[in-house]
């Protein structure tokens, strides 16, 4: 089979993986051929190693609660590498009134699970607690209908313990407008809560005492990981399994448009089966395959798929995107007026700053940065913000200091700086996402010899999109056992 994977980001080299893998468990004869545009792989992920630090431009950690990162790092060999947080200095932040208060303990999944924090927390008036304890009495809302992340925790909890706390906690994760984001897309258990327990927070109750339950009998191992060197070693362990197993990996090869022949009288009769794929390059070439997983961006796959399926594209493209950036700033230990005492700070929209987080990297990963310096690295950028920041280095490094230096006190010039700009990079899972998956998949699933991979679907975290990528390798070896057993 000759199978060709557009993308090297996390997605389409999780799915080079996984098929080397398979064919050679199936003994497949496989002829494989990853295209990447820019010049390094990986997409997103991105580490520099400089002057001791580790400094990631985009992830920095995976949760360990989705097994799919995890087990594929034990797979590539770097299972040991893995860390998890710092389990000495826990406190989370958050922006209120330009002063930095704790998070209250106890948070299930966003919601609060547990009352004396909450009781205590000066994040919400007590009229706004009181509000909160609606939510136990406040009747189920009936039907499947879809609605906003930021109506069902208004609806259930007030509005503002979605703008104080729950809003800058799911930026820090979709950098989304939370009254845009589709809930049944986001965060769907937080409406089985509601369906299951009668109330979000019992169901959060419920959450928080299970996980403390289990972290007693297991041990309080991190839900997130990262291994020593950053990300990037993931991203390196594959591509070194890659060309162990003689794939084609060509850099800086960015494809145009794609070009799809039907078989005439294809078989069984409901598929519809395209015998082959041609693949138009930048620099004008054009390669076959047999098999295409297009692991880009939803929108870019959109564009290459125009001419082939429109109606596939169209239905792509209505995928939004939102940029952002991140600024990573080291500092000698010494220049810092107060200790980085926890994981960092989250910014509520409503605090009205440019940037939405700032992560104290080497408390949380103590190994990211050499003794006596310290490593922050400032979030900017989410839906609907975008025309007020200038996204050139000079002007985000210009805001990353200037949010350090009113929260943190920070004037020192920093020892080590980098910025990071994500153009279009965080899929926007609106309102109408699922009825978008519905359309794809209704115009892909008849397509065998095609498939999608990526964060532009079914979840952005790094494991959702490895699991993407091995999940697209199924459909097309699928395919491909079906044609064995035919001729
Ligand atoms: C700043 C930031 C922080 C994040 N933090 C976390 C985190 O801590 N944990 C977590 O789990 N997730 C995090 N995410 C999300 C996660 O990193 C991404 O969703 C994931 O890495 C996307 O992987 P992907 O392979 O789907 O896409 P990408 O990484 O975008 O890869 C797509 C690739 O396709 C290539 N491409 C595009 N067009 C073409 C073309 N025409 N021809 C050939 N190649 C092309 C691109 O160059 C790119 O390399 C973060 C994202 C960002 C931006």
């Amino acid at each position: 089979m000759k199978l060709t994977i557009i993308g090297g980001g996390i997605a389409g080299l999780s799915a080079a993986y996984y098929a080397t893998k398979k064919a050679k468990e199936q003994n497949i004869p496989l002829e494989l051929t990853l295209l990447e545009a820019d010049s390094h792989w990986g997409g997103k992920i991105k580490t520099d190693r400089v002057e001791g630090f580790v400094i990631e431009g985009g992830p920095d950690t995976f949760l360990a609660t989705k097994p799919w990162a995890k087990d594929l790092c034990n797979e590539l060999g770097i299972g040991e590498r893995l860390h998890g947080t710092n389990p000495e200095a826990k406190n989370t932040y958050v922006l209120h009134k330009n002063r930095l208060v704790n998070l209250p303990e106890g948070l299930a999944m966003m919601i609060p699970g547990k009352v004396m924090p909450m009781l205590k927390t000066p994040l919400l008036t007590p009229l706004q607690k009181l509000r909160i304890g609606l939510d136990f009495i406040l009747p189920v809302k009936k039907g499947d209908d879809d609605e906003s992340l930021g109506n069902f925790i208004t609806r259930r909890m007030g509005r503002a313990t979605y703008e104080n706390l729950i809003e800058p906690l799911m930026s820090g994760i979709y950098a989304g407008d939370g009254d845009k984001l589709s809930l049944q897309s986001t965060f769907p258990y937080l409406r089985d809560f509601e369906r299951k327990y009668g109330s979000l927070a019992r169901g959060a109750i419920k959450m928080y005492r299970a996980r403390v339950k289990a972290q007693q009998t297991r041990g309080s191992r991190s839900i997130f990981l990262t291994p020593t060197t950053g990300l990037a070693e993931m991203v390196e362990a594959i591509v070194a399994y890659l060309e162990e197993n003689n794939a084609t990996l060509r850099l800086g090869c960015k494809v145009k448009r794609l070009e799809g022949s039907q078989v005439e009288n294809s078989q069984p009769s409901n598929l519809q089966t395209f015998k082959q794929w041609d693949i138009e390059l930048d620099d004008g070439t054009t390669l076959s395959a047999d098999s295409v997983i297009l692991a880009t961006p939803a929108f870019v796959s959109g564009d290459l798929l125009a001419s082939p399926l429109p109606e596939l594209a169209e239905a792509l493209k209505r995928v939004p995107y939102v940029s952002t950036a991140t600024v990573s700033l080291a500092y000698k230990l010494s220049d810092l007026p107060r200790p980085l005492d926890g994981y960092g700070y989250v910014i509520p929209r409503s605090e009205g700053r440019e940037a939405l987080a700032c992560t104290w990297t080497s408390t949380k990963f103590p190994h990211r940065a050499p003794e006596g310096y310290a490593l922050l690295r400032v979030f900017i950028g989410r839906a609907g913000q975008e025309n007020d920041i200038s996204w050139n280095d000079e002007g985000l490094l210009k805001i990353a200091r200037n949010e350090i230096k009113e929260t943190l006190g920070i004037t020192a010039e920093p020892f080590v700086s980098r910025v990071f700009v994500w153009e279009n990079a965080m899929p926007q899972y609106n309102l109408g996402h699922p009825d978008i998956l519905k359309q794809i998949d209704a115009t892909l699933d008849p397509i065998p010899s095609l498939a999608l991979a990526g964060n532009g679907y079914r979840g952005i975290g790094i494991p959702d999109c490895i699991h993407s990528g091995e999940v697209a390798v199924e459909k097309i070896f699928k395919h491909e056992g079906l044609e064995e057993t035919q001729s």
